[in-house]
């Protein structure tokens, strides 16, 4: 079920790009997750992200499991956005707008095609489905990506995905019953599994990431500051530097690969 999944979500990413809707900005394979929805996990979710973490039944009272999908971003995106300072790079930027709503393509094409086998589906915002004042959201992509086995968390609060962390997740959730992903046993991430890195640490020269820990607020103004400075553009409130052409940005990492600094 996997490939045909991913399949139906490489052909939304191809008529994106071949229908003149905007560059491609992505790397296939895409990957591909799937949760149970009586998976134990979920209702630590409550603990672990917000109290009002929405459970998948609450999205879909006929919900059987989640899918959830990571589109892995070029490295070239990854190495612009590396090399322009203090702000993003305008192109990490026209992705970000670019693949959320490629995200709500996808979403659609894969409920018409859980429609046609006579199962329903609830679809998610690829964003902006968070509490502004505590930061924290009610839809967290990430925390379900983890559920659904596509990978485990660096040190920079991110999923590293089989394609690494640098892309951006989205979710589905559908009546149809689906063989659950088994999740990985190794932690992906080179200091959460012994080796020294901080790459992402040392890219974020704006004190919301340190070796001591995750300033969401102090992460969430320079998202704000970067949406002030691309204030031409749609609500763009990015940075992603902390997954710029690191040791874990397009891949599992290797300890040969870590920055040592
Ligand atoms: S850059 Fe290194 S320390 Fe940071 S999340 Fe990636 S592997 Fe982990
Ligand atoms: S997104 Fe930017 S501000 Fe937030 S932790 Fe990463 S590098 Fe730091």
């Amino acid at each position: 079920m996997i490939h045909a999944l991913q399949s139906i979500i490489e052909r939304e990413v191809d008529r994106w790009v071949h229908d003149g809707s905007g560059p491609n900005w992505w790397r296939f394979p895409v990957c591909v997750g799937i949760a149970d929805v009586t998976d134990p996990l979920f209702g630590k979710l409550q603990h672990a992200v917000a109290p009002d973490h929405a459970l998948p039944r609450d999205l879909l009272p006929s919900a059987a499991s989640v899918v959830v999908f990571f589109l892995p971003f070029q490295e070239a995106l990854a190495r612009a956005n590396r090399i322009e300072t203090p702000y993003a790079a305008r192109s990490w930027a026209e992705a970000y707008v670019a693949t959320n709503a490629l995200i709500a393509r996808i979403c659609e094409a894969l409920r018409e095609v859980f429609a046609s086998e006579g199962h329903e589906s609830a679809v998610t915002p690829a964003t902006h489905n968070f509490d502004e004042q505590r930061l924290v959201s009610r839809w967290s992509h990430k925390h379900l990506g983890y559920i659904a086995g596509l990978g485990t968390f660096g040190l920079h609060h991110q999923l590293i995905t089989p394609q690494g962390a640098c892309g951006r997740l989205g979710s589905l959730v559908t009546s149809k019953p689906l063989e659950p992903t088994v999740r990985p046993e190794a932690e992906y991430c080179l200091a959460k599994a012994g080796q020294r890195c901080a790459a992402c640490v040392d890219r974020c020269t704006y004190g919301a990431l340190t070796r001591d820990g995750f300033d969401r607020h102090r992460c969430y103004a320079q998202l704000l500051e970067n949406d002030r400075h691309f204030a031409d553009m749609p609500l763009v409130d990015v940075c992603g530097k902390c997954v710029a052409d690191v040791p874990c940005s397009y891949g599992v990492p290797k300890a040969s690969t870590a920055e040592r600094k």
